[in-house]
Parts: structure tokens; sequence; C-alpha cells
């Protein structure tokens, strides 16, 4: 029997408690010391940027991004809706106003074209535009090669919000690389954790200095507490580093099992019409989360029945993110939309995707899902 599968939970297991015991042992707990630095070399080599600096949360990440490329009071910043709530948020924190723009119902990401008629909408309202922020929907890139060339003939900085993607890749090139600067997370549900923890990754060693020193409350080198602004209290600790390490060296492995629980409801949703996988071409996808969209008119089924059909499995399945546009909190902010985040919100069910799933776990999920396929397919008997 299957009992109590989640989503995505941490996947943990001795190689992160022998390295957190040891950054434990080592006496390096309050709160800087080498694991904290050695992530951030690692990570950055990961991603392929000239540095990173570690921070408490990926939403931290965000806000000292989004200061770091000079979003300022009074700016506009596009967000796509489809999103969690955090990379809107952080918008807010710094006093510049999100604008979202609408998704690929595909993808799930944001929609490149549409962007492009915004920028040229919000360019002739006057607005300054202080950023874009494209999301890299559940593990795969946005369409960074037509994405660029739109965000830099408008002369706006991009900060990749890499949160779901670390992993990922798009032509080669890793997620995290693409903006001006990139935000990571390792937050409890992601591909990999910290229990809480995020990276600002980028080549602007400069920028990368700047949020190193405001996620320090802001102090400058002088042993009295000298500060000349406001800072953050926004630093990883090394402890969480420790576990960090040891996670980034399982990366692919945790990577390759969410792959292969991919392809395995792939196959099993293959013959069914009216229901496909969001972003099943995208070969360079972390696989974070598997998410299926169903069309009720072709299947005879909503997304929703086969939630609650496992729900009374013990197996948890979420919708994808509530658009932001429907969010009560920015009920008040423009946009640019075309229907395709809505879509996916009504159509959309993420399924486990977990990479410490056993096979009996697994197993359970792939036939309480063939259990419901067969008894939907079966003559209606009324
Ligand atoms: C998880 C997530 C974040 C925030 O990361 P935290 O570490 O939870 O603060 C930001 N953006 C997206 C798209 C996310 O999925």
């Amino acid at each position: 029997m299957t009992t109590n599968v989640h989503l995505s939970p941490p996947d943990i297991g001795p190689l992160e408690e022998s390295y957190l015991l040891a950054a434990l042992r080592s006496g390096w707990v309050a709160p800087v010391g080498p694991d904290l630095s050695a992530f951030e070399t690692e990570i950055a080599a990961r991603v392929g940027t000239r540095g990173a600096v570690a921070v408490s949360s990926g939403t931290a990440a965000l806000h000292l991004s989004l200061l770091g490329v000079g979003v300022m009071p009074g700016d506009v910043v596009v967000v796509p809706t489809l999103t969690f709530v955090a990379t809107a948020n952080a918008v807010r924190y710094t006093g510049a106003r999100p604008v979202f723009v609408d998704c690929d119902g595909r993808t799930g990401n944001i929609d490149v074209p549409l962007l492009s008629e915004l920028l040229r909408r919000l360019r002739a309202q006057g607005e300054r535009v202080g950023a874009v922020v494209p999301v890299d929907m559940f593990g795969s890139c946005a369409d960074y090669t037509a994405l660029l060339p739109v965000c830099q003939d408008a002369g706006v900085p991009v900060v990749e919000d890499a949160a779901e993607a670390l992993g990922a890749a798009h032509g080669g090139r890793a997620a995290g690389a693409f903006g001006h600067v990139g935000v990571l997370s390792f937050n409890g549900n992601k591909i990999m954790t910290t229990s809480g923890g995020g990276m600002v990754v980028s080549d602007d060693l400069s920028l990368l200095a700047r949020a190193r020193h405001l996620a320090t409350q802001a102090r400058e080198p002088a042993v009295h507490y000298e500060h000349r602004e406001t800072g953050y209290n926004y630093r990883l600790s090394n402890l969480l580093a420790a576990l960090g390490r040891a996670q980034l060296v399982r990366l692919e492995e945790m990577m390759g099992r969410r792959r292969l629980l991919r392809e395995r409801y792939a196959k099993l949703f293959a013959p069914v019409s009216g229901v496909e996988l969001v972003g099943a071409e995208d070969t360079e996808s972390n696989c974070w989360l598997t998410v299926i969209r169903v069309r009720e008119r072709s299947c005879g089924w909503r997304a929703a029945d086969l939630a609650a059909h496992l729900a009374a499995r013990d197996i948890e399945t979420r919708p994808v993110w509530k658009p932001m546009h429907r969010q009560p909190a920015y009920a008040d902010a423009d946009n640019l939309l075309t229907g395709a985040a809505d879509g996916l919100f009504a159509e959309g069910l993420a399924l486990p995707s977990g990479s410490a799933l056993t096979e009996p776990q697994v197993g359970g999920v792939l036939g309480a899902i063939d259990e419901f396929l067969t008894a939907c397919s079966a003559p209606a008997s009324r």
C-alpha cells in the first residue's frame, strides 16, 4: 500500500549527514566559514558564472539581484503571471511595480512575442522598466534564444529566476547564466536543498560584491560596526552551505531519477488523448516537477478528478501556480494576458516528482493512475 507520497520532498542521506556533521565539528558554526565560500565556488562552476553569493532564500537572492541591476522605487518590472509569488514580492520590496505578462501554454514559460509587445507599450507610456524577470518554469529554461535579443533591444536588464531550474540548460548553457544576474533557490521542495537557502549568480563581480555587502547588514570593514546604508540579514550559514555541497555532489543523480520518473509518466499517459506533459519537448529540463495538462473535452475527465483519486490514496498532487493576476495581493497590478496561464491553472496538475521516492512508492503512484485511467476508459454503466 502506498502511503503519504509527497510532491517533491527533500532527498537527504548519509552523504548529507557526513558533510553537515563535519561542518559542525569544524567549529565553523557562527555563521560564515569555509563551506560557505566553497559552496559559492562550486555553484558558480556548475552554472558557469564568474561568481556567486549564497543567501538565506531564493526570495532574498531575487531582492538583491533586482537591487543589483539598479531597480528603483517607481520602476516597472515585468514578471510572468505564472510564477510563485516570491518573484512578484521581491519586486515590491524594491518599491518597484510588477507588471504581469502571460506565458506560452505549452511550456508555462514567458510568452516572448507578448513580452516584446508589452515592452513596446510600456516605452510608449513613458515607463522606466527596471528589469525583466523570466522564470524557468518547473525546471525548464525560458526561450532565451528569443528573449535575450528582445530585452537587449529594449535596453532592459534580465534577472533570471532560475529558482526551479538548477541543473537545466538551454542550448547547452546552464540555467542561471542567462540574465545579467541569476537566482537559485535551495528551499526544501526544490531539486536540491539546504533546507532553506538561495544563491545569486553572475559574471558581474561588482554586482556580487554589492549583494554580499547588502546581505550582511551593509556592514563596513571596521571593528566598531560602521554602516553607510540600510542592509539586510540575508547570508546563508556555513552549516547549511555544507548541506548544499553534499546535495550538489548528488545533483546529477537526483536529476536522473526525476527524469526517469517523468519518462514513466510519459509512457503511462501516451495512449490517453487529451493529456500532455507540459514542456515535454525540452530535453534539457532538470525535470523538477512533471506537470500534465488535461483537456476534458478529449479525455472526459478533469485534472481535479485524478487529483481526488490520488488524494484518496495519500498521494499528493498540486495545481500549477495560481497566476499572479488572480492573487488578491496583486489585483491592482497591470498586465498583458492571453489566457494561457489561466488555462494551465485550470487544466494543469503537478505529479509526485521527488528523487527520494522509493520504487514501491513510484509503483504505487503509477498503479493508482493506471487504475484511474482504466476506470475512465471503461464504457459508462449508466
Ligand atoms: C521557490 C521559488 C522562489 C523562491 O525561493 P525561496 O528559496 O523559497 O525563497 C522564487 N521563484 C520561484 C519561481 C520559485 O519556484
